[in-house]
């Protein structure tokens, strides 16, 4: 009895707590909230509780199932396993279901896929992505598909949304339930675009490569600032693209009109930018172009227009859900006026074959100026920090001109080269290749070839574990030499759609290459050594005849005080200059055609 009245006294001020400390709340009225229908025979499970909880895997497979079976224009499929054993699924929308992706028979029309729980906390995208297909199927939303085909992956992270739970989102108002950001493994898929090592992002590649969409939406939710927007969205801009085309497309067709189609709808669209100085907004905001580790970033290097949704966390389940049908339903309208612009832009961009690449851009000095509808702060002091913190009041406020620092410097260029030799050993490399689509052949004899090979002049590991893996950071001098390849070695040629992908993965020097990942850790160790009792002998032998030598020894033992005292450092000297020295130590393995 004691325990019955106890249990629930402890527990409620806790659960309060989550919803109650966030900063308070700007009123908000829209249209769209009379695409809620809680009568519809097909009222989808968040819409019975109002959008303020989203239903359990088996529970959004359930509901999908059933509205599946009931129309001719849906179809679904398993495009993976998870790592616990729960499928992953691609639900396609079309008057031709059969056709989509097909090859030759392909339907041909524009192809939105929307992604919806990446990270599976960030949920909106699933519970907007139901009832927008069941108001194509059982509403008055089929015109939506007379021109346009819809791939929709309603949970990716199936794992990590099945680790729910109401303490799982600290920032973020709703829904009840929420799952976790990182996958079972622990893995962030939004870093896992450029290495594939988790199996969901693998499916995702799969269902990228087969059914080649035309626009690529990832759905998420902030963190951090406050202000007014509550749906904002981006993608790499056109000053920082290597899809100039197609994020052209994005910036001059596809941005106006759907920010004009959330305004209308009584939605407040914004840009995708974060708080330079988390005490001073006033000092502006940081505009950040994505590396091929993020969904716009490989979006950008495989020339797939893909945009990033941001829904503001602290506005409410219900509004953030109710402005992403806004901009689904509106994505896929405009795809139908202008798809096939944006397929010619795409088009442009796969045959584009520029001769140099920018891995990575840094951020511009001089500030874009933007009209930004921020919220209003104070800075409170607190006791328990003893020092400043941001205080959102919940009041509007507006900046007629908040600077946007934007990555759109190079920092990072290379020349492309015709081709990558990968010696065949490096398989777990060749397999990442095939993930993402990269053609490539194979040598079937053995062959000698003049190519480029890049050594490590310095390199550094990173201090800790990222993603599961332990980053290297590297400086290189090229030389040339023939090399002996044996059969089976791989030539990607970068004269092929997935060229600059090939570049962003291979290239040891980019940020988010498989090197830089710590695929090729293997250069960085020797594994043979010398016996003094067995070098020296060999050093006196070869001083007698090779002249060259002496002098060099002679010449550096001058220049070098450490050679001058240390014994050893002498004899590893030599061996360095031995035949018996590992020709391989800290070569970067991959071979480079010119
Ligand atoms: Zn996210």
């Amino acid at each position: 009895m004691k325990n019955r009245w106890l249990f629930p006294l402890l527990l409620l001020p806790v659960v309060a707590l989550a919803a109650d400390t966030l900063p308070p709340l700007l009123p908000w009225q829209g249209s769209t909230e009379s695409l809620i229908k809680p009568k519809h025979p097909w009222v989808t499970p968040a819409e019975l509780s109002n959008l303020t909880e989203t239903p359990d895997y088996t529970a959004t497979v359930s509901y999908l199932q059933k509205l599946v079976a009931s129309s001719e224009l849906l179809r679904m499929e398993s495009i993976g396993k998870s790592p616990q054993g729960r499928d992953i699924w691609l639900i396609k929308a079309s008057m031709q279901p059969e056709l989509i992706g097909k090859g030759q028979g392909k339907s041909g029309r524009p192809t939105l896929l929307v992604q919806a729980g990446i990270h599976s906390g960030e949920i909106d995208g699933k519970d907007a992505g139901l009832m927008l297909l069941r108001d194509i199927v059982h509403g008055d939303k089929q015109a939506l598909l007379a021109q346009v085909d819809l791939l929709f992956i309603p949970i990716l992270s199936v794992d990590a949304h099945e680790r729910k739970g109401k303490f799982n989102r600290m920032n973020q108002r709703g829904p009840v339930d929420q799952g976790w950001r990182s996958t079972a493994q622990n893995l962030n898929l939004n870093r896992d675009y450029a290495k594939a090592d988790s199996l969901e992002m693998q499916a995702v590649l799969k269902a990228i490569n087969s059914y080649q969409p035309d626009l690529y939406m990832d759905v998420h939710v902030t963190d951090g600032e406050d202000y007014q927007y509550d749906i904002t969205y981006g993608f790499n801009e056109p000053f920082a693209s290597q899809s100039p085309n197609g994020a052209s497309w994005l910036a001059t067709v596809y941005r106006p009109a759907l920010d004009q189609a959330l305004s209308d709808a009584g939605h407040i669209p914004g840009p995708l930018v974060f708080a330079l100085d988390p005490l001073d907004f006033a000092k502006g905001l940081q505009g950040s172009t994505s590396t091929p580790r993020f969904s716009t970033g490989y979006g950008d290097v495989r020339h797939l227009p893909t945009i990033l949704v941001e829904n503001h966390s602290l506005k409410p389940y219900r509004q953030r859900v109710l402005g992403t049908y806004v901009l689904l339903q509106h994505s896929l309208q405009l795809l139908a006026q202008q798809g096939k612009a944006l397929q010619l832009a795409k088009k442009a961009d796969e045959n584009a074959r520029p001769q140099r690449q920018v891995l990575a851009f840094k951020a511009a000095e001089q500030p874009d100026l933007i009209a930004f509808k921020g919220i209003s702060y104070e800075i409170a002091h607190s006791d328990i920090i003893n020092g400043p913190y941001v205080k959102w009041t919940g009041q509007p406020k507006e900046y007629a001109a908040l600077p946007v620092f934007w990555e759109k410097v190079p920092a990072l260029e290379v020349e492309v080269p015709k081709a990558y030799w990968i010696p065949p050993q490096y398989q777990d490399v060749i397999t990442r290749l095939q993930h993402h689509g990269i053609q490539f052949s194979r040598l079937e004899k053995s062959g000698k070839l003049e190519l480029q090979q890049l050594s490590a002049s310095s390199h550094e590991l990173a201090s800790r574990s990222f993603e599961g893996r332990v980053g290297v950071k590297a400086t290189f001098t090229p030389n040339w030499s023939e090399f002996a390849l044996p059969a089976g070695t791989v030539r990607v040629s970068t004269d092929q759609p997935l060229g600059a992908l090939a570049v962003a993965l291979l290239q040891p020097e980019g940020p988010d290459s498989l090197f830089s990942w710590g695929f090729f850790h293997g250069m960085f160790e020797r594994t043979e050594y010398f016996e003094t009792y067995a070098m020296l002998p060999w050093i006196e032998q070869e001083l007698k005849t090779n002249k060259t030598l002496a002098t060099d020894f002679a010449a550096a033992v001058k220049a070098d005080a450490k050679l001058a005292k240390d014994g050893q450092a002498r004899l590893h000297w030599f061996y360095q200059r031995s035949p018996f020295y590992d020709q391989t130590y800290l070569k970067y393995p991959v071979l480079i055609e010119r």
